[in-house]
């Protein structure tokens, strides 16, 4: 695979080629070149000659009609999204059609719809020399944006930025995750299907530290840095920005809360837990790793949640009944399975799973891992502190909605959280009283891409969605008219 510049894919260069593992057989499923200094130098000299060119002359209208061209494109390639974002990452092809590759179609309309809508307000200053003076203010495009994204959810991510950013008419240099290169690659051929003109979308390939993720950020050339992926990156990357002032957006990492209180609707509230702890194999930043039980249910919800846990299917992503597929490396799952360690160490009882599965001959050098639940925990325990971004969860009991609420709050991080009761009111007391970007009730992970997204604390600096993003992507100059 290679990188992706002023509109052709580069023959060669001087970085190195590394290989890409397949996180469900474990054997090399492709090699890429990495984007070494020159390459990225290349990247961010012929994004800065496109927006100085004809595109950072194009219309509102005219790049929301390309971003609704590139959804389409996307649809007619559809199936060959879902495999490239399958094989990268291990995940169940349904899981690749109904989520990943569905939302990055979803993505550029809906931020096609953001930046056609988009106004300004005006206002009329009184001066006190009785004069006037009318103030409005011009939306500029922020400029060269690095985007750098991980490999949880790589293409619904990565659209998440690069549809806002081409809509508000800058240009990217994209620097996908070294798991999952394949779907930013593919989306190199659609958007110029679509019209976009070279050098305004460009791939580089690569790692983070002294690797094209660090040469990116740390470029006088670009103007921002819009960042998803974990806190301790992005802390990294804010050090590396900082000598040059620039903006950042940062979507960071979870330690998200589930509160369960005993008038919940309990079969919904299963089926809720099971999608929030163990979707993508826990790999989505809004996964609930924490669920706190109000007492009187605590049994019932433990002995539920265990038996969902149990009926869950591990398998190759081809396979109709696979609901759950593998971690994406083994490097990943020796991070979870310390966690399952260190909460035996810490006292924890291991309710299901705990290990490493059985898969057979040609799955075993698969990055599998049992979905696991514990009991026993406490919050001054690192298993309910730390993010470990895996099929895991614990489940503690509490007896108030006062204790819940501590209990939940009581974390760095702040992107999360979902509340379950019939007593719609305590929904929304306990919701608005939640320390996240996000707080649910009676669902989880329901996006309207027209609210803001983003963390506290850990979790992110900044919100993206809808106008929230068009406030990243641009630049306002106010102008002042003396009237
Ligand atoms: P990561 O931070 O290891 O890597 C993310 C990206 O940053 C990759 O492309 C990587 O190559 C690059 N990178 C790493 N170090 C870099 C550096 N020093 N400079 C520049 N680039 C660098 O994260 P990951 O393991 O790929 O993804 C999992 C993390 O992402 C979890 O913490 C998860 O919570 C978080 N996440 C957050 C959200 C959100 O919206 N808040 C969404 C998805 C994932």
């Amino acid at each position: 695979m290679q990188n992706f510049v002023d509109g052709d894919y580069l023959d060669a260069g001087d970085g190195v080629v590394f290989d890409k593992v397949s996180p469900v057989t474990g054997l090399v499923d492709a090699r890429l070149r990495e984007a070494d200094q020159s390459t990225v130098d290349r990247a961010v000299a012929a994004a800065r000659r496109a927006l100085d060119g004809p595109w950072g002359a194009t219309t509102t209208s005219h790049r929301a009609a390309l971003l609704r061209r590139v959804a389409d494109r996307i649809e007619a390639r559809f199936e060959e999204f879902v495999a490239a974002e399958s094989a990268d990452t291990g995940k169940p092809l349904r899981q690749a059609r109904e989520l990943d590759v569905a939302r990055a179609v979803a993505n550029f309309r809906s931020f096609a719809d953001t930046v056609a809508a988009a106004g300004q307000t005006s206002f009329i200053t009184d001066l006190p020399d009785g004069g006037q003076a009318l103030n409005y203010a011009v939306r500029r495009p922020l400029g060269v944006v690095a985007v750098i994204v991980p490999w949880n959810l790589p293409l619904l991510l990565l659209t998440w930025k690069v549809a806002p950013a081409l809509g508000c008419g800058d240009t990217v240099v994209v620097k996908p995750s070294e798991h999952t290169p394949s779907t930013a690659t593919l989306l190199a051929e659609v958007l110029d299907e679509a019209g976009l003109p070279a050098g305004v979308y460009n791939v580089v390939h690569g790692y983070g530290p002294g690797s094209a993720g660090d040469a990116l950020v740390r470029h006088p050339g670009i103007d921002g840095v819009t960042f998803t992926g974990s806190s301790s990156t992005g802390a990294a990357i804010m050090a590396a920005v900082a000598p040059q002032v620039r903006p950042v957006s940062f979507e960071l990492g979870g330690k998200n809360a589930a509160l369960v209180f005993a008038d919940a609707d309990i079969d919904a509230t299963l089926d809720g837990l099971t999608r929030s702890v163990f979707a993508n194999t826990g790999q989505v930043c809004l996964c609930t790793e924490r669920v706190y039980l109000q007492r009187p249910i605590f049994d019932e919800i433990a002995e539920g949640l265990t038996h969902r846990a149990r009926a869950l299917r591990l398998g190759a992503p081809d396979t109709d009944t696979t609901t759950t597929g593998p971690l994406i490396s083994h490097q990943h799952r020796d991070k979870v399975l310390s966690y399952l360690t260190l909460a035996e160490q810490c006292g924890a009882t291991t309710l299901v799973g705990g290990g490493v599965p059985s898969m057979g001959v040609a799955l075993d050098g698969g990055a599998w891992i049992e979905p696991t639940l514990w009991t026993g925990l406490t919050n001054r325990d690192r298993p309910l502190r730390e993010e470990i971004f895996g099929p895991v969860a614990a489940l503690v009991p509490f007896d108030t909605e006062e204790e819940a609420i501590a209990l939940a709050n009581d974390t760095d991080y702040g992107l999360a959280a979902s509340v379950w009761t019939r007593d719609l009111s305590r929904g929304h007391r306990v919701a608005q009283r939640m320390r996240a970007g996000v707080a649910w009730v009676n669902t989880w992970f329901l996006r309207d891409l027209r609210t803001p997204f983003g963390g506290i604390g850990l979790s992110g600096i900044g919100r993206e969605g809808g106008e929230r993003s068009l406030d990243f992507y641009t630049q306002p100059t106010n102008v002042c008219v003396r009237l």
